[in-house]
């Protein structure tokens, strides 16, 4: 019921506004956000790469609706990848994208428009070596951005994409993309659906996981196991084993701000951990959407009102 409520408020205008110009702001977003600018990004980075971890950095926006806006958005992350390789980072991080944030929305050509400007991100991160990972946004963007990455792959064979396991059909599309070299990054799922197409029970959700996991484990793609589910955690190490893929053969992910002594824990295991790393001033459907997932996290939102206000 909260959680709707959130992810309700996440698309919430009035909601956005309101709570974008409280005065609680930097206390709550600096946990779940690197900061504002690409500097702020970087030395997230390197504090991550001290602790042996990788990170995808993610600039936060989504859903624009202005053509120029979307090529901006694509010249931010050129210009981010740019100062990657500058710092000696490319070979620890790579670029997540939201092709809603590169114009997939937009009424005329926005999934032509998406392509081409990510096809000029894909491009700045092959020059350095790495790569992006395409996230997936909510079930009516998900065709549309698989077609986007078999088009990508064409002639960036790394591209990865997200499969949220919340969906009905995420257990064929894994069938569909677990092929050699693909790079999968398997989640729950953030947004609110209808349960014509997604799981609407936890524990539903959760043994979804585990068999998109296990098909993507057995396959011959790459999983990246995006979860800070406990026993989620385990069970992928223990299917990472019988499937005979050796540590490095996968990679675990989190969120930036959610379970960290976890992340230095897998890292000091040997494990090849990611960290999902947003930065930008577009943080708020990114924040509610953090919320949603766990009551802990907005009582912290909570109390932080209650001190500032
Ligand atoms: C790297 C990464 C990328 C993602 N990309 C996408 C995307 O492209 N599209 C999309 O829809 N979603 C994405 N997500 C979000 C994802 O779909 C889930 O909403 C989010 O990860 C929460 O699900 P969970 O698997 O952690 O399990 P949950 O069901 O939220 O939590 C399960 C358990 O994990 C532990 N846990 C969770 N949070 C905490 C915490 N703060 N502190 C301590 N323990 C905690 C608790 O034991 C909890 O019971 C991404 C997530 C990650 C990690």
């Amino acid at each position: 019921m909260l959680r709707r409520v959130l992810l309700s408020a996440a698309g919430s205008d009035l909601i956005k506004r309101t709570v974008v110009r409280a005065p609680l702001s930097s206390g709550v977003v600096n946990r779940f956000v690197a900061g504002d600018h690409v500097d702020d990004a970087l030395a997230a980075t390197r504090r991550l790469v001290a602790h042996g971890l990788l990170a995808s950095i993610d600039r936060l926006g989504e859903a624009t609706t202005d053509v120029a806006k979307a090529r901006a958005t694509a010249d931010a992350y050129v210009e981010l990848l740019r100062r990657l390789g500058e710092a000696q980072l490319a070979e620890f991080a790579e670029v997540s994208v939201k092709l809603s944030s590169l114009g997939q929305a937009l009424p005329h050509d926005g999934e032509q428009i998406a392509l081409d400007n990510a096809r000029k991100v894909c491009a700045a991160a092959s020059e350095l070596g790495t790569t992006v990972t395409l996230d997936m946004e909510d079930h009516t963007t998900t065709d549309a951005t698989l077609n986007a990455l078999r088009q990508l792959r064409a002639d960036f064979p790394t591209v990865g994409a997200v499969l949220q396991a919340y969906l009905r059909r995420t257990e064929g599309d894994c069938r569909d993309l677990a092929g050699e070299g693909s790079r999968i990054r398997l989640c729950k799922g953030a947004y609110r659906e209808p349960a014509s197409v997604a799981f609407q029970d936890q524990a539903d959700v959760d043994l979804s996981y585990v068999r998109c996991l296990r098909i993507l484990m057995h396959g011959k793609g790459y999983p990246m196991v995006a979860t800070h589910d406990p026993r989620l955690v385990e069970i992928a190490a223990a299917m990472a084993l019988q499937s005979g893929r050796d540590k490095g053969e996968y990679e675990y992910q989190m969120l930036f701000g959610v379970r960290p002594d976890e992340q230095r824990r897998l890292a000091g295991r040997g494990e090849k951990i990611r960290v999902y790393l947003p930065y930008g001033t577009e943080w708020y459907p990114y924040l509610t959407r953090r919320l949603a997932e766990r009551p802990a996290n907005l009582a912290f939102f909570l109390r932080a009102v209650a001190t500032r206000g």
